[in-house]
């Protein structure tokens, strides 16, 4: 076992996972190993005969279990992002054992005596004393052995469901393809994405990205196949349906066993919204004006079409009026935003400018795929910041999506600097260049802002080191690196036609920006909707019966005032794996919370002269280094000099 990679810390730069070291047998007897190894640091700091303190416990746990960090940290990576099926039979067996090991250090009563005395004077100890109080407390210490006991059970039940609803998620998605015999059926696609759909028996197979509107409903001429590939994309994975109302059920017995009402409850108590009225009250702003806004867009597209527009329409006349109302047609920008240049000239050419920060290739550093590249990031004086890897291509064994993760989390307990990762889904060209949508553009610069969070941290402890903030704020930083996108001098700078080099023609830039506006009630809508299904699963009562899941959804839309059959939420029960297979259960209103924040925080960049060094180095200092060491709405405070208000928000959205 002495060469297993994850006992010992990775020999490589900034503690790199050894990837190409790693194979899948060293999985579980690194878990193995890690757990029991934690659980005997849990051990020896329960049972100190020293007095409680700060260092002797909380700085002891955030020390302990780091065979275990190593291990589930890449694990989870290559779970997400090159799953194969002995990985999935893997996650299968250790999720609930992971869900196991968290109870036995937080349901462990001599260990929440000890920090129950601990004080401290130091504020950054303060505020982390205070979270791990708090995430004790959440998770049960304060209650009986009986009720620990079916605490246990149900905590295990749930992560073995939520593995469950990921699994049967990512099958769908090749499983519930659009495959047709003849290309003509998918006229409309471009020449190239066609050949990439082709299979070796000559038909051509089109995956379902992890959301409602396909966006190969924009292109598709033929109407039935554009039903077709709807109909597949809202039906897929209809197991899940089951495994969804049965993990709201457990979700409300436990919020009841811990003093909460129901799960929403539970859920955003320790979040910086703090209760489900504050939410109710910000979604309640929003959903008259947005179904409005929605209802007007689908008469131009009616009228537009000849017919009443169909969900599966809605694309493909939006994209029509689009071109006719601002003369825009969303393909004729790619050529001007090739992946390779995007990146190094927009991306981090933008960083560079707000931050001084740079980045060198190290083509020495490899990842779990030879799709993944890694670059040093270094500050403006030359100090390693630490390393960003990069992982653009959707594979069948990736899940949907776009996100950030950390590698390696900085600190300086451990003195060890960020290692993150951005992993998006771009279709990977036949050949030739990769040319993304305005779209992944935008989500380019999006995820990035969560690792610049994460590259930025300047923290003691790990526990609150970069992105490790409340899920209600964490959107926010990366929600604000948004805006750089259309930044004159940034993209200026990174569109240029793949071919001439040329400029993109100021012409095609005004249509870009005008257009911005264009379908955000359908934008606001579908959003809105998800997030009002994720809310009514989750405020279901204890012991209260959904009854049968697709009618609860229904009838869930229809009370919240959303329900618009043309355009339907942005995930359904079936595919909402934020909601049942990640960490965002009653905290998909996430999103739009973040986003009043990021549109106080573009006001404020516009207000002070935008993009200067300056400024970058403000947000930095203030907000972006803090991780989630400080109260994090103190830390917007401090960097806007005042309280968030929705105005911004309204207006960017056309609702005001
Ligand atoms: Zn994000």
């Amino acid at each position: 076992m002495a060469e297993n990679p994850f006992f010992a810390p990775s020999s490589l730069p900034y503690q790199l996972p050894p990837f190409a070291e790693i194979r899948e047998e060293h999985y579980l007897p690194a878990f193995e190993r890690g757990m029991a190894e934690q659980l005997a640091e849990v051990d020896a700091i329960a049972s100190n005969p020293e007095p409680p303190t700060f260092e002797n416990t909380i700085a002891a746990l955030e020390r302990s279990g780091r065979v275990l960090g190593r291990a589930a940290t890449a694990f989870f990576t290559v779970a997400a992002s090159n799953s194969t099926d002995g990985v999935m039979e893997i996650e299968k067996r250790i999720s609930p054992e992971l869900s196991k090991h968290s109870d036995a250090i937080r349901l462990n009563r001599a260990l929440w005596a000890r920090i129950k005395q601990v004080a401290t004077d130091d504020p950054e100890e303060a505020w982390l004393l205070e979270k791990y109080r708090d995430d004790f407390v959440r998770a049960g210490a304060d209650l009986t052995e009986p009720e620990q006991a079916r605490l246990r059970e149900l905590n295990e039940e749930l992560s073995r469901l939520s593995t469950e609803f990921r699994q049967i998620l990512l099958r769908a998605s090749t499983e519930s393809a659009l495959v047709v015999d003849d290309a003509k059926e998918l006229d409309g696609l471009d020449e190239a994405a066609v050949a990439a759909l082709r299979q070796d028996d000559g038909r051509y197979a089109l995956p379902l990205l992890n959301f409602t509107n396909q966006p190969a409903l924009a292109q598709l001429t033929d109407r039935e196949v554009r039903r077709r590939l709807y109909a597949l994309s809202v039906e897929r994975a209809p197991r899940n349906f089951e495994v969804a109302a049965r993990m709201a059920r457990l979700r409300a017995e436990r919020a009841a066993l811990l003093g909460f009402p129901n799960h929403a409850a539970y859920s955003v108590a320790d979040q910086t919204a703090k209760t489900v009225e504050a939410v109710e009250e910000m979604l309640g702003q929003l959903v008259g004006p947005a179904v409005r806004n929605a209802r007007r867009e689908a008469e131009a597209l009616a009228e537009q079409a000849g017919f009443a527009i169909e969900p599966w329409d809605w694309s493909y006349y939006a994209e029509k009026v689009r071109k006719a109302r601002y003369d825009f047609d969303a393909e004729a920008v790619r050529p001007y935003f090739e992946l390779e240049r995007v990146y190094r000239d927009g991306v981090f050419h933008a960083a560079t400018r707000l931050y001084g920060v740079t980045f060198a290739d190290r083509p020495d550093l490899r990842g779990y795929h030879e799709d993944v590249t890694v670059f040093e990031v270094s500050d403006a004086d030359g100090t390693p910041l630490g390393l960003f890897a990069l992982d653009p291509y959707a594979r069948a064994n990736k899940r949907g999506g776009a996100w950030m993760n950390n590698l390696v989390d900085q600190s300086f307990l451990f003195d060890e600097l960020p290692v993150v990762m951005n992993n998006l889904n771009v279709t990977k060209p036949a050949s030739g260049p990769t040319l993304l949508t305005y779209d992944e553009v935008t989500t380019a610069f999006h995820e990035f802002g969560h690792a610049l969070h994460g590259l930025f941290s300047r923290v003691r402890y790990p526990r609150v080191s970069g992105t490790n903030v409340p899920r209600d704020f964490v959107e926010y930083p990366s929600q604000v690196n948004e805006m750089w996108v259309t930044w004159p001098e940034i993209l200026a700078n990174y569109a240029r036609h793949y071919e001439t080099g040329e400029p993109m023609p100021q012409e095609l830039v005004d249509k870009l920006t005008a257009a911005e506006q264009f379908n955000q009630g359908f934008k606001t809508v579908e959003y809105l909707a998800a997030t009002l299904l994720d809310w009514a699963w989750h405020k279901l009562a204890p012991g209260e019966d959904p009854g049968d899941p697709e009618a609860f959804e229904a009838a869930a839309l229809e009370a919240a005032g959303i329900a618009f059959a043309p355009v339907p939420p942005r995930y359904r029960t079936n595919y909402f794996a934020h909601i049942f297979a990640g960490g965002y259960s009653a905290g998909y209103y996430s999103y739009i919370w973040s986003e009043v924040l990021d549109a106080e925080s573009v006001e404020w960049f516009k207000e002070n002269g935008g993009l200067t060094r300056e400024n970058g180095d403000h947000f930095r200092r203030e907000l972006l280094s803090r991780g989630g060491s400080v109260d994090p709405l103190a830390a917007f405070r401090a960097f806007r000099g005042g309280e968030p208000r929705i105005e911004p928000l309204l207006a960017r959205r056309g609702l005001a």
